[in-house]
């Protein structure tokens, strides 16, 4: 996951491959609470592993709930309808709407003590019409800061289920769900619920209603109207339930397939885990889409997309049935051939954020011409090329808007974008960046590079490892290569002198090396350590002066260059790997201040030597590097000189990364 503050896309060109996509959030928490509400145990599969997930699970456990984790699969053993006795309980429900209201019904009819919280935007997302209709049958339910909304306090119910209970259905069907799976509970007699208003997000409804059948709960209902859930209903585990693929999530891959245009023009993006015979509503996103232009083949679980129209086609449409997935249409309007207006979208304004006015102000920072009203938004793409604007993205703690607006990147002007706080994506999936990455492409061209050198013991390594990881990009440790490829010429029997030249590059050619977070592995073995001593930097320098050898590692460093970006470390990253990288550092610590940095290590190591013999040991080293025919140890032209002599790393990071920062075409957020 990028927990970076912000992480910049390059241009994106083309998209081509496949993707499993994770769980479904509404059909994750909805199986948690079924499954914990149960008689029996179940075993749920492909659960969403997500903020929203883990905030449910958490509560499940406060609550006396069994549950053991393993991977993906969770095995829950249900309370069969009876909340433990228990002392108060403080459940705190983060920003995950799918946890907080049905756990609100649940909790209110079963009776108890508890209280419910979450993030500052929780507490600004309505609850009141859901608390009305659980009053009127008696619950006990306090507001504890603000009437209408949470946290709520829950007591002890004195339930009066005769009447019809009226629930609102215009803001949203969250409330409808959560009375729903809470009245079952308590079913000892017909119980009939009266939607007031026109009840939006219906799909979202469909999944409860299936979801409860799967779980034994047999819902009549008149239309969108009323539901009754028949005397004597009572929840049965179904023994094991499997996860869907998150419908929503599968919108922002199905619009790369739309815009992407393939390199072969047979290019396509498969989606797995997700199809033809999903349960859930957002899967008629594929219909608008391909409205829109896209064109989309389907399996019972996959879809196969591929750019169709292009520009994509403009549209107006009720996009009440899909109000999630809209959001992915208001970035695909920017590649359409007019104005786009989704209606009946009112929902987006009570969601993570104010979806409605987080959009328009976001598009409009791409140059895009947006109309926003109480329940509709009207997209204008930028005019020409030219009015397209690099922009930084502001994703107000909202997965959807950050994923939807990484499609800005395939903008014509090439641009890059920048999506502040990438982590929110964490909602609902977690890798999003990782499997975008894994299917689009860039012009090589465009991915960034950052490369830093210096003398021995100025600090590149540990400054451009901090660097890499601010900006989430990949790390090139070039010193490292070579240590490893004269640890495997010396396991191969090989000298480190010049007849062995042409061995050497043939074994560099193809060095066996993979780097998996801070491992480096020869042939499948951790040899991290092995390549770390002094005596390892010494056969390096030796194998590095080979001009075969370092021909033949040409490759694999460029192999590096993947997006998001790249911070390479090493003596001829921008003067011949990398020569038309954006940004070139060159540390220049002066001797005295690297040879006492160097003291200190090795003292801590429990090498014992002086300050003066170090010095002079750098001094001619440095001489020898510099000196030397191939590679020699100089700045590139236009490298920027960074004297840490006096800088901590701290310090030298952030002098970097705005250096970097000034490259950037973005405007402050
Ligand atoms: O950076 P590190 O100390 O791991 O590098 C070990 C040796 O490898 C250096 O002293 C240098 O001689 C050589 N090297 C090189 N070109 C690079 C990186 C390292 O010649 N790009």
């Amino acid at each position: 996951m990028f927990s970076t503050e912000f992480l910049d896309l390059p241009p994106l060109v083309g998209a081509h491959g496949s993707v499993i996509l994770p769980g479904s959030k509404s059909i994750s928490n909805r199986v948690l609470l079924l499954a914990a509400l149960s008689q029996g145990i179940t075993t749920v599969h492909d659960l969403l592993d997500s903020d929203d997930t883990r905030v449910m699970l958490a509560a499940l456990r406060q609550i006396g709930c069994g549950v053991q984790q393993d991977g993906s699969t969770v095995v829950i053993e249900g309370l069969g309808g009876q909340l433990p006795k228990a002392a108060a309980i403080q459940l705190f429900m983060g920003n995950a709407g799918t946890a907080m209201r049905p756990l609100t019904a649940a909790l209110a009819v079963m009776g108890g003590n508890y209280e419910l919280s979450g993030v500052p935007r929780m507490h600004e997302r309505p609850i009141g019409d859901l608390v009305d209709a659980l009053r009127q049958l008696g619950c006990q339910i306090d507001y504890l800061g603000q009437d209408g909304y949470p946290p709520l306090r829950i007591g002890q119910p004195t339930l009066r289920l005769d009447e019809a209970i009226p629930v609102r259905g215009d803001v949203s069907s969250q409330f409808l769900t959560a009375l729903l799976m809470a009245l079952p509970l308590v079913a000892t007699r017909d119980i009939v619920i009266n939607v007031v208003g026109e009840l939006i997000s219906k799909p979202y409804i469909e999944i409860t209603l299936n979801l409860l059948a799967r779980f034994g709960i047999a819902v009549q209902r008149e239309g969108w109207a009323r539901f009754t859930i028949p005397k004597g209903s009572r929840y049965q585990s179904p023994g094991s339930i499997h996860i869907e693929a998150d419908a929503s999530s599968a919108s922002y891959f199905i619009a790369l397939g739309a815009i992407a245009s393939g390199s072969s023009g047979k290019d396509s993006i498969k989606v797995m885990g997700v199809g033809a015979d999903s349960i859930q509503g957002d899967i008629r996103f594929v219909e608008a889409a391909r409205q829109m232009g896209a064109q989309i083949t389907s399996g019972p679980n996959w879809l196969e997309i591929s750019r169709g129209s292009w520009p994509l086609k403009a549209i107006d449409l009720d996009c009440n049935h899909i109000p999630d997935a809209a959001m992915t249409l208001a970035v695909m309007a920017l590649y359409a051939n007019g104005t786009t207006t989704l209606s009946n979208i009112a929902s987006w304004r009570v969601k993570e954020t104010d979806r409605i006015a987080a959009m328009a102000s976001e598009l409009r920072k791409l140059g895009a011409t947006v109309e926003e009203g109480a329940d509709f938004i009207r997209v204008t793409p930028p005019a020409t090329k030219a009015d397209w604007k690099a922009a930084s993205i502001h994703t107000y703690d909202d997965h959807r808007v950050a994923m939807c607006f990484s499609l800005a990147a395939f903008n014509p002007a090439q641009q890059p974008v920048r999506i502040l706080d990438p982590k929110c994506v964490a909602k609902t999936f977690p890798d999003y960046f990782e499997v975008l990455f894994s299917v689009t492409h860039a012009t090589t061209n465009t991915i960034p590079v950052l490369c830093i050198d210096g003398p021995t013991a100025s600090g590149k390594g540990t400054l451009a490892a901090q660097v890499a990881q601010r900006l989430g990009y990949h790390f090139l440790d070039s010193g490292a290569l070579y240590r490893v490829t004269a640890l495997a010429a010396l396991r191969a029997g090989l000298s480190l002198e010049p007849q062995c030249e042409q061995a050497i590059a043939e074994l560099a050619r193809q060095l066996p090396v993979r780097f998996v977070g801070e491992q480096i592995l020869l042939d499948g073995q951790d040899v991290s350590e092995a390549i770390r001593s002094e005596e390892g930097g010494m056969n390096a320098s030796k194998v590095s002066a080979l001009p075969a050898v370092r021909t033949a590692l040409v490759a694999l460093q460029h192999s590096f260059c993947q997006l998001p970006g790249l911070v390479a470390d090493g003596r001829d990253m921008g003067t011949v790997i990398f020569p038309g990288a954006p940004l070139k550092v060159f540390l220049t610590a002066s001797a005295q201040h690297r040879a006492e940095r160097r003291y200190k290590q090795l003292i801590s190591k429990g090498i014992s030597t002086t300050i003066d013999i170090l010095r002079a040991d750098l001094e001619a080293r440095d001489t020898r590097d510099s000196s030397r025919a191939v590679a020699p140890l100089k700045p590139a032209q236009d490298a920027l000189l960074l004297d840490n002599s006096d800088l901590s790393i701290e310090k030298s990071v952030t002098m970097v990364l705005n250096w970097w920062q000034d490259k950037q075409p973005f405007k402050p957020a």
